[in-house]
Protein backbone atom coordinates (compact mmCIF):
# COMPACT_ATOMS: atom_id res chain seq x y z
CA UNK A 1 0.00 0.00 0.00
CA UNK A 2 1.38 2.98 -1.20
CA UNK A 3 1.09 6.00 1.63
CA UNK A 4 2.90 9.43 -0.40
CA UNK A 5 3.65 11.52 2.52
CA UNK A 6 6.08 9.14 4.83
CA UNK A 7 6.48 8.96 8.16
CA UNK A 8 9.60 8.19 9.82
CA UNK A 9 11.16 5.29 11.65
CA UNK A 10 11.19 6.98 14.92
CA UNK A 11 9.41 10.10 15.85
CA UNK A 12 8.13 12.25 18.75
CA UNK A 13 4.88 13.59 19.34
CA UNK A 14 5.30 16.95 21.35
CA UNK A 15 1.99 18.39 22.72
CA UNK A 16 3.01 21.73 23.09
CA UNK A 17 -0.76 23.61 24.68
CA UNK A 18 0.04 27.49 24.39
CA UNK A 19 2.10 27.11 21.57
CA UNK A 20 5.12 28.65 22.84
CA UNK A 21 7.78 25.65 23.21
CA UNK A 22 8.08 24.81 19.45
CA UNK A 23 11.48 25.27 19.91
CA UNK A 24 12.75 23.88 23.25
CA UNK A 25 10.90 20.80 22.01
CA UNK A 26 12.66 21.10 18.71
CA UNK A 27 15.90 21.55 20.24
CA UNK A 28 15.19 17.72 22.14
CA UNK A 29 15.18 16.05 18.17
CA UNK A 30 18.23 18.85 17.79
CA UNK A 31 20.24 16.72 20.13
CA UNK A 32 19.13 13.57 19.12
CA UNK A 33 20.50 14.15 15.99
CA UNK A 34 23.73 15.51 17.20
CA UNK A 35 23.92 12.20 19.13
CA UNK A 36 23.52 10.14 15.38
CA UNK A 37 19.29 9.01 15.74
CA UNK A 38 16.68 10.98 13.56
CA UNK A 39 13.89 11.31 15.90
CA UNK A 40 10.69 13.31 13.66
CA UNK A 41 9.04 15.49 16.26
CA UNK A 42 5.37 15.93 15.66
CA UNK A 43 3.43 18.80 16.99
CA UNK A 44 0.22 17.12 18.23
CA UNK A 45 -3.51 18.81 19.91
CA UNK A 46 -6.54 17.55 20.23
CA UNK A 47 -10.00 19.02 19.64
CA UNK A 48 -10.41 18.82 23.38
CA UNK A 49 -7.01 20.30 24.32
CA UNK A 50 -7.99 23.31 21.39
CA UNK A 51 -11.76 23.61 23.28
CA UNK A 52 -10.15 23.78 26.61
CA UNK A 53 -7.24 25.95 25.69
CA UNK A 54 -9.29 28.10 23.02
CA UNK A 55 -7.08 27.78 20.16
CA UNK A 56 -6.99 26.99 16.76
CA UNK A 57 -5.26 24.28 15.12
CA UNK A 58 -3.63 26.87 12.65
CA UNK A 59 -1.74 28.48 16.03
CA UNK A 60 0.25 24.61 16.00
CA UNK A 61 1.77 24.69 12.59
CA UNK A 62 2.62 28.28 12.77
CA UNK A 63 4.76 27.72 15.78
CA UNK A 64 6.24 24.60 14.62
CA UNK A 65 6.97 26.50 11.52
CA UNK A 66 8.27 29.05 12.96
CA UNK A 67 10.60 26.87 15.76
CA UNK A 68 11.75 25.33 11.98
CA UNK A 69 12.84 28.27 10.12
CA UNK A 70 14.29 29.97 13.23
CA UNK A 71 16.31 26.46 14.19
CA UNK A 72 17.20 25.76 11.03
CA UNK A 73 15.88 22.24 10.69
CA UNK A 74 15.93 20.34 7.51
CA UNK A 75 14.66 17.32 8.63
CA UNK A 76 10.75 16.53 8.21
CA UNK A 77 8.42 17.66 10.88
CA UNK A 78 4.72 17.13 10.94
CA UNK A 79 1.21 18.36 12.62
CA UNK A 80 -0.49 15.88 14.28
CA UNK A 81 -4.93 16.51 14.79
CA UNK A 82 -4.65 13.87 17.90
CA UNK A 83 -8.17 12.33 18.11
CA UNK A 84 -10.08 13.59 15.67
CA UNK A 85 -13.71 11.68 14.32
CA UNK A 86 -15.75 12.98 11.53
CA UNK A 87 -17.32 15.43 14.16
CA UNK A 88 -14.14 17.34 14.54
CA UNK A 89 -11.67 16.83 12.16
CA UNK A 90 -12.69 19.62 9.50
CA UNK A 91 -10.90 22.25 11.32
CA UNK A 92 -7.96 20.45 10.60
CA UNK A 93 -7.80 20.22 7.33
CA UNK A 94 -5.65 23.40 6.41
CA UNK A 95 -3.34 22.62 8.80
CA UNK A 96 -2.41 19.13 9.74
CA UNK A 97 -0.34 16.51 7.48
CA UNK A 98 -1.30 14.10 10.25
CA UNK A 99 -4.59 12.54 11.31
CA UNK A 100 -5.24 10.91 14.20
CA UNK A 101 -8.58 8.93 13.72
CA UNK A 102 -9.84 7.94 16.67
CA UNK A 103 -12.66 4.91 16.91
CA UNK A 104 -12.48 4.07 20.03
CA UNK A 105 -15.84 4.60 20.86
CA UNK A 106 -16.89 2.64 17.87
CA UNK A 107 -15.28 -0.43 19.49
CA UNK A 108 -17.98 -2.66 20.16
CA UNK A 109 -20.83 -1.12 18.23
CA UNK A 110 -22.34 -4.28 16.81
CA UNK A 111 -21.25 -5.35 13.78
CA UNK A 112 -23.61 -6.95 10.93
CA UNK A 113 -23.91 -10.54 11.42
CA UNK A 114 -23.20 -11.14 7.88
CA UNK A 115 -19.92 -8.92 7.33
CA UNK A 116 -18.65 -10.44 10.02
CA UNK A 117 -19.35 -13.62 8.35
CA UNK A 118 -17.53 -12.64 5.14
CA UNK A 119 -14.54 -11.10 7.13
CA UNK A 120 -13.70 -14.09 8.98
CA UNK A 121 -14.38 -16.03 5.24
CA UNK A 122 -11.93 -13.74 3.30
CA UNK A 123 -9.32 -14.62 6.11
CA UNK A 124 -9.10 -18.06 6.95
CA UNK A 125 -5.35 -17.34 7.27
CA UNK A 126 -6.04 -15.78 10.27
CA UNK A 127 -7.32 -19.31 11.99
CA UNK A 128 -5.51 -22.34 13.25
CA UNK A 129 -1.42 -21.63 14.62
CA UNK A 130 0.10 -18.33 13.56
CA UNK A 131 4.24 -18.10 14.07
CA UNK A 132 5.32 -14.98 13.64
CA UNK A 133 8.94 -13.83 13.41
CA UNK A 134 10.65 -12.68 16.85
CA UNK A 135 8.32 -14.73 18.96
CA UNK A 136 8.71 -17.61 20.85
CA UNK A 137 5.27 -18.67 21.17
CA UNK A 138 2.74 -18.92 18.32
CA UNK A 139 -0.34 -16.84 18.55
CA UNK A 140 -3.31 -19.47 18.27
CA UNK A 141 -6.37 -18.53 16.87
CA UNK A 142 -9.58 -20.15 17.19
CA UNK A 143 -12.44 -19.61 14.17
CA UNK A 144 -14.64 -18.22 17.24
CA UNK A 145 -12.01 -16.04 18.38
CA UNK A 146 -11.52 -14.28 14.96
CA UNK A 147 -15.12 -13.94 14.61
CA UNK A 148 -15.39 -12.53 18.25
CA UNK A 149 -12.70 -10.00 17.44
CA UNK A 150 -14.42 -9.34 13.97
CA UNK A 151 -17.42 -8.56 15.72
CA UNK A 152 -16.01 -6.38 18.46
CA UNK A 153 -13.57 -4.10 15.77
CA UNK A 154 -15.02 -4.22 12.63
CA UNK A 155 -17.32 -1.24 13.38
CA UNK A 156 -14.33 0.59 14.09
CA UNK A 157 -12.21 -0.42 11.68
CA UNK A 158 -15.29 0.95 9.18
CA UNK A 159 -15.54 4.14 11.29
CA UNK A 160 -11.59 4.95 10.46
CA UNK A 161 -12.53 4.34 6.92
CA UNK A 162 -15.21 6.67 6.61
CA UNK A 163 -13.17 9.58 8.29
CA UNK A 164 -10.12 8.56 6.22
CA UNK A 165 -11.56 8.59 3.07
CA UNK A 166 -13.27 12.13 4.48
CA UNK A 167 -10.06 13.35 4.39
CA UNK A 168 -8.94 12.35 1.63
CA UNK A 169 -12.21 13.54 0.00
CA UNK A 170 -10.65 17.12 0.71
CA UNK A 171 -6.70 16.75 0.67
CA UNK A 172 -6.18 13.79 -1.47
CA UNK A 173 -4.73 10.49 -1.05
CA UNK A 174 -0.66 10.62 -0.08
CA UNK A 175 -0.90 14.16 1.11
CA UNK A 176 -0.96 13.20 4.56
CA UNK A 177 0.24 10.30 7.93
CA UNK A 178 -2.66 8.21 9.05
CA UNK A 179 -2.70 7.26 12.39
CA UNK A 180 -5.72 4.42 13.94
CA UNK A 181 -6.43 4.93 17.74
CA UNK A 182 -8.07 2.89 19.93
CA UNK A 183 -6.16 3.87 23.12
CA UNK A 184 -9.37 5.83 24.93
CA UNK A 185 -11.20 2.53 25.73
CA UNK A 186 -11.43 0.27 28.87
CA UNK A 187 -10.12 -2.85 27.74
CA UNK A 188 -6.93 -3.48 26.24
CA UNK A 189 -6.44 -4.92 22.69
CA UNK A 190 -4.48 -8.75 22.71
CA UNK A 191 -2.02 -9.42 20.10
CA UNK A 192 -4.54 -11.56 18.47
CA UNK A 193 -6.93 -8.97 18.15
CA UNK A 194 -4.47 -6.52 16.89
CA UNK A 195 -3.58 -8.97 14.09
CA UNK A 196 -7.11 -9.02 12.95
CA UNK A 197 -7.60 -5.05 13.43
CA UNK A 198 -4.84 -4.48 11.02
CA UNK A 199 -6.09 -7.34 8.45
CA UNK A 200 -9.51 -5.40 8.41
CA UNK A 201 -7.53 -1.84 8.29
CA UNK A 202 -5.94 -3.46 5.11
CA UNK A 203 -9.40 -4.52 3.43
CA UNK A 204 -10.57 -0.70 4.31
CA UNK A 205 -7.86 0.39 2.19
CA UNK A 206 -6.59 2.47 5.29
CA UNK A 207 -2.51 3.43 4.29
CA UNK A 208 -2.06 3.44 8.21
CA UNK A 209 1.51 4.57 9.19
CA UNK A 210 0.94 4.36 13.26
CA UNK A 211 -1.47 2.20 14.96
CA UNK A 212 -2.20 3.14 18.46
CA UNK A 213 -3.80 0.07 20.46
CA UNK A 214 -4.69 0.49 24.34
CA UNK A 215 -1.84 -1.67 26.33
CA UNK A 216 -2.53 -3.49 29.53
CA UNK A 217 -1.29 -1.75 33.18
CA UNK A 218 -3.08 1.64 33.17
CA UNK A 219 -1.56 4.94 31.75
CA UNK A 220 -2.47 7.70 34.09
CA UNK A 221 -1.55 11.45 33.40
CA UNK A 222 1.78 12.64 34.18
CA UNK A 223 2.95 9.58 35.98
CA UNK A 224 4.65 6.75 35.54
CA UNK A 225 3.17 2.97 34.11
CA UNK A 226 0.88 1.25 36.62
CA UNK A 227 1.12 -2.43 36.25
CA UNK A 228 3.77 -5.49 35.50
CA UNK A 229 6.58 -4.13 33.46
CA UNK A 230 7.83 -7.87 32.54
CA UNK A 231 3.78 -8.13 30.96
CA UNK A 232 3.87 -5.13 28.87
CA UNK A 233 7.00 -6.09 27.67
CA UNK A 234 5.49 -9.48 26.03
CA UNK A 235 2.85 -7.79 25.26
CA UNK A 236 4.64 -5.11 23.44
CA UNK A 237 7.15 -6.98 21.78
CA UNK A 238 4.18 -9.63 20.41
CA UNK A 239 2.41 -6.48 19.28
CA UNK A 240 5.51 -5.65 17.17
CA UNK A 241 5.74 -9.29 15.65
CA UNK A 242 2.09 -8.67 14.94
CA UNK A 243 2.99 -5.38 12.67
CA UNK A 244 5.61 -6.76 10.99
CA UNK A 245 3.42 -9.82 10.35
CA UNK A 246 0.68 -8.06 8.97
CA UNK A 247 2.51 -5.51 6.75
CA UNK A 248 4.17 -8.11 4.91
CA UNK A 249 0.68 -10.73 4.72
CA UNK A 250 -1.37 -7.69 4.29
CA UNK A 251 0.35 -5.26 2.28
CA UNK A 252 0.09 -2.78 5.00
CA UNK A 253 2.58 0.37 4.49
CA UNK A 254 5.79 -0.64 5.02
CA UNK A 255 6.61 1.93 8.07
CA UNK A 256 3.92 1.01 9.87
CA UNK A 257 4.74 1.26 13.39
CA UNK A 258 3.09 0.98 17.18
CA UNK A 259 2.29 4.50 18.42
CA UNK A 260 2.35 4.89 22.66
CA UNK A 261 -0.24 7.46 23.79
CA UNK A 262 2.32 7.87 26.73
CA UNK A 263 -0.38 10.43 28.58
CA UNK A 264 3.36 11.40 29.47
CA UNK A 265 6.48 10.33 31.55
CA UNK A 266 5.46 5.76 31.38
CA UNK A 267 9.61 5.67 32.21
CA UNK A 268 9.21 2.36 34.17
CA UNK A 269 8.33 1.27 30.72
CA UNK A 270 10.86 2.94 28.39
CA UNK A 271 13.22 0.17 29.03
CA UNK A 272 11.63 -2.34 27.41
CA UNK A 273 10.54 -0.55 24.44
CA UNK A 274 13.97 0.56 23.69
CA UNK A 275 15.21 -3.48 24.09
CA UNK A 276 12.10 -4.49 22.06
CA UNK A 277 13.41 -1.66 19.40
CA UNK A 278 16.93 -2.68 19.50
CA UNK A 279 16.12 -6.35 19.17
CA UNK A 280 13.44 -6.09 16.37
CA UNK A 281 14.62 -3.13 14.46
CA UNK A 282 10.80 -1.85 14.66
CA UNK A 283 10.18 2.09 14.82
CA UNK A 284 8.44 3.73 17.08
CA UNK A 285 6.07 6.49 17.48
CA UNK A 286 6.03 8.47 21.31
CA UNK A 287 2.74 10.73 21.78
CA UNK A 288 3.74 12.81 24.64
CA UNK A 289 1.39 15.62 25.57
CA UNK A 290 0.88 17.17 28.88
CA UNK A 291 4.68 16.82 30.39
CA UNK A 292 5.47 19.93 28.47
CA UNK A 293 2.95 21.85 29.81
CA UNK A 294 4.21 20.39 33.70
CA UNK A 295 7.87 21.91 32.78
CA UNK A 296 6.11 25.48 31.73
CA UNK A 297 5.44 25.33 35.38
CA UNK A 298 7.99 23.68 36.80
CA UNK A 299 10.34 26.70 34.41
CA UNK A 300 7.89 29.62 35.82
CA UNK A 301 8.35 27.69 39.57
CA UNK A 302 12.20 27.68 39.07
CA UNK A 303 12.64 31.27 37.62
CA UNK A 304 11.28 32.67 40.94
CA UNK A 305 9.39 35.91 42.81
CA UNK A 306 6.17 36.41 40.39
CA UNK A 307 6.60 33.87 37.96
CA UNK A 308 6.52 30.99 41.08
CA UNK A 309 3.79 33.41 41.98
CA UNK A 310 1.90 32.43 39.26
CA UNK A 311 2.70 29.07 39.36
CA UNK A 312 1.11 28.62 43.02
CA UNK A 313 -1.82 30.47 41.80
CA UNK A 314 -2.39 28.04 38.84
CA UNK A 315 -2.23 25.49 41.90
CA UNK A 316 -4.75 27.19 43.97
CA UNK A 317 -6.73 27.67 40.73
CA UNK A 318 -6.72 23.85 39.98
CA UNK A 319 -7.13 22.66 43.45
CA UNK A 320 -10.89 25.21 43.68
CA UNK A 321 -11.59 23.63 40.51
CA UNK A 322 -10.46 20.21 40.82
CA UNK A 323 -13.69 18.08 39.76
CA UNK A 324 -14.32 19.53 36.98
CA UNK A 325 -11.37 19.91 35.89
CA UNK A 326 -10.45 16.00 36.41
CA UNK A 327 -13.93 14.84 34.76
CA UNK A 328 -12.69 14.96 31.37
CA UNK A 329 -10.07 12.42 32.14
CA UNK A 330 -11.81 10.54 35.07
CA UNK A 331 -10.41 7.11 33.20
CA UNK A 332 -7.11 8.28 32.62
CA UNK A 333 -6.38 9.61 36.54
CA UNK A 334 -5.65 8.52 39.90
CA UNK A 335 -5.70 11.56 42.37
CA UNK A 336 -6.01 10.81 46.26
CA UNK A 337 -7.50 14.21 46.94
CA UNK A 338 -6.51 13.70 51.00
CA UNK A 339 -3.01 13.80 49.50
CA UNK A 340 -3.21 17.24 48.07
CA UNK A 341 -1.66 20.39 50.06
CA UNK A 342 -3.61 22.95 50.60
CA UNK A 343 -3.34 26.31 48.08
CA UNK A 344 -2.17 27.58 52.09
CA UNK A 345 0.79 25.62 52.29
CA UNK A 346 1.75 25.35 49.08
CA UNK A 347 1.60 29.62 48.79
CA UNK A 348 4.56 29.21 51.75
CA UNK A 349 7.06 27.16 49.44
CA UNK A 350 9.79 28.22 48.20
CA UNK A 351 11.06 27.15 44.19
CA UNK A 352 12.80 24.14 45.18
CA UNK A 353 9.80 22.85 47.31
CA UNK A 354 7.74 23.73 44.79
CA UNK A 355 9.43 21.83 41.94
CA UNK A 356 10.91 18.78 44.27
CA UNK A 357 6.99 18.14 44.07
CA UNK A 358 6.08 18.91 40.73
CA UNK A 359 9.03 17.57 39.08
CA UNK A 360 8.58 13.92 38.12
CA UNK A 361 11.13 12.20 39.92
CA UNK A 362 10.00 9.42 41.51
CA UNK A 363 13.03 8.89 44.14
CA UNK A 364 12.41 12.27 45.26
CA UNK A 365 10.97 12.67 48.76
CA UNK A 366 8.63 15.45 47.50
CA UNK A 367 7.34 14.20 44.53
CA UNK A 368 4.05 14.37 44.83
CA UNK A 369 1.88 11.90 42.07
CA UNK A 370 -1.09 13.39 43.10
CA UNK A 371 -0.21 17.05 42.64
CA UNK A 372 1.28 16.40 39.43
CA UNK A 373 -2.05 14.63 38.11
CA UNK A 374 -4.34 17.36 39.12
CA UNK A 375 -2.33 19.93 37.90
CA UNK A 376 -1.51 17.60 34.26
CA UNK A 377 -5.34 17.91 33.54
CA UNK A 378 -5.28 22.16 35.27
CA UNK A 379 -4.09 23.72 32.28
CA UNK A 380 -7.53 25.55 31.66
CA UNK A 381 -6.69 27.64 35.02
CA UNK A 382 -3.38 29.03 32.78
CA UNK A 383 -5.32 29.32 29.99
CA UNK A 384 -7.88 31.60 31.37
CA UNK A 385 -5.36 33.72 32.75
CA UNK A 386 -4.83 34.67 29.14
CA UNK A 387 -2.06 37.20 28.58
CA UNK A 388 -0.80 37.32 32.22
CA UNK A 389 0.38 33.19 31.58
CA UNK A 390 2.02 34.20 28.74
CA UNK A 391 3.79 37.10 29.13
CA UNK A 392 5.41 35.27 32.26
CA UNK A 393 5.94 32.25 29.88
CA UNK A 394 7.87 34.82 27.97
CA UNK A 395 9.90 36.94 30.62
CA UNK A 396 10.76 33.25 32.28
CA UNK A 397 12.16 31.82 28.87
CA UNK A 398 15.20 30.58 29.98
CA UNK A 399 14.41 28.17 32.60
CA UNK A 400 11.03 27.42 30.90
CA UNK A 401 12.30 26.17 27.61
CA UNK A 402 15.50 24.69 29.66
CA UNK A 403 13.54 22.36 31.63
CA UNK A 404 11.62 21.96 28.48
CA UNK A 405 13.80 20.44 26.25
CA UNK A 406 15.77 18.92 29.19
CA UNK A 407 12.82 17.01 30.26
CA UNK A 408 12.04 15.78 26.68
CA UNK A 409 15.54 14.84 25.69
CA UNK A 410 16.99 13.13 28.97
CA UNK A 411 13.53 11.66 29.86
CA UNK A 412 12.07 10.42 26.79
CA UNK A 413 14.26 10.28 24.00
CA UNK A 414 17.52 9.18 25.69
CA UNK A 415 15.82 6.32 27.39
CA UNK A 416 13.87 5.12 24.23
CA UNK A 417 15.79 5.63 21.12
CA UNK A 418 19.66 6.54 22.23
ZN1 LIG B 1 -4.36 8.81 23.05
Amino acid sequence: MNSGLQLGKYSIGVGDRFAHQAKAQLRASMRAVAEGVDVIPVWNKSNREHNIVGSEPASVRQAAEAAVRELGWTRPFHVDADHIGLQTVDRFLDSSDFYTLDVADAIGRPADAADVEAFVGRHPELIGTIELAGLDQPLAITAERAAGAAAKYLGAVREAGRIYRHIVGKKGSGSFITEVSMDETDLPQTPPELLVILAAISDEGIPAQTIAPKFSGRFNKGVDYVGAPAQFEEEFSADVAVIAHAVARYGLPANLKLSVHSGSDKFSIYPAIHSTLARSGAGLHLKTAGTTWLEELIGLAEAGGESLELAKEVYAGALAHCEELCKPYATVIDIDTTRLPSAGEVAGWSSERFTAALRHDPKCAEFNPHLRQLLHVGYKVAAQMGERYLAMLVASEEAVSRNVTFNLYERHLKPLFL
